[in-house]
């Protein structure tokens, strides 16, 4: 049967810049009643690691060398998920492009993805391997915060139909330009450390199973944004979200 399934494609553990460890993060996610899940650990630019490198930071990324391994331990986690809550964990990744400010998130690709390929040529890649290409957190102001995707924002136009989705609302943000200019929304929450957990988040109305989550987020029906809190209430929300497709 078809269902309203609470949805976060966006989330983030310490294989790369999050706090909780991959198995913190399923028990978290599981015992609140999520239906959906993806874990997208950044594989960072070049460049990037080597600004971090001078400053002396250490930060852990997915690389070319440990992402077979990322996807297995993501792979073996998706069997526990399943198991133990009925939750379904897509395997992901972001490519974080901090040179050219793009972050792309991607899902169920099982190919390493360099940063520094163009928009066009990663969109396009993950639509021939049958995967779901997310533009995350489109941003148009220039930030000290390094992750903003400031050359997606100002392409939304041309773009918008490269991806299969674009974030309407990422965390605590909403960019009211990604529904203004027609493009196919998510919400998610970019998941780092626990205060990130009440936060924006996606409700989908299709069957519990991977295909069928990402086909309904291609086709981009009955897809609802929400927020997520401690308030929150699956059921009455599903009910929400139902009125609403039947008016
Ligand atoms: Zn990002
Ligand atoms: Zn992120």
């Amino acid at each position: 049967m078809e269902k309203w399934l609470l949805c976060d494609f966006h989330i983030h553990t310490n294989m790369s810049d999050g706090s909780l460890s991959l198995r913190e993060v399923v028990d978290l996610y599981g015992e609140a009643g999520f239906d959906v899940i993806a874990i997208t650990d950044h594989i960072f630019d070049g460049k990037y690691l080597k600004r971090l490198k001078e400053r002396g930071t250490k930060v852990p990324s997915i690389t070319i060398e440990n992402f077979r391994d990322y996807i297995k331990l993501l792979k073996e986690e998706s069997k526990r998920a399943w198991k133990e809550y009925g939750m379904i964990l897509i395997p992901g990744f972001e490519v974080t492009n901090n040179t050219d400010k793009y972050h792309i998130v991607v899902l169920d690709v099982e190919e390493y993805i360099d940063p520094f390929m163009s928009v066009e040529a990663i969109t396009e890649l993950v639509r021939e391997r049958g995967g779901i290409s997310i533009a995350a957190h489109p941003e148009k102001k220039e930030s000290d915060r390094e992750h903003l995707s400031k050359h997606l924002y100002e392409n939304m136009e041309s773009f918008k139909e490269l991806f299969d989705v674009w974030e309407v609302a990422n965390q605590f943000d909403l960019f009211n330009s990604v529904n203004l200019a027609g493009c196919r929304i998510v919400a998610n929450s970019d998941f780092h450390h626990l205060h990130h957990f009440f936060s924006w988040r996606t409700l989908i109305k299709t069957y519990r199973d991977k295909e069928a989550v990402k086909e309904a987020l291609r086709e981009n029906e009955n897809v609802a944004i929400t927020f997520f809190s401690p308030r929150f209430n699956k059921e009455k929300e599903a009910e929400k979200a139902e009125e609403l497709i039947l008016l």
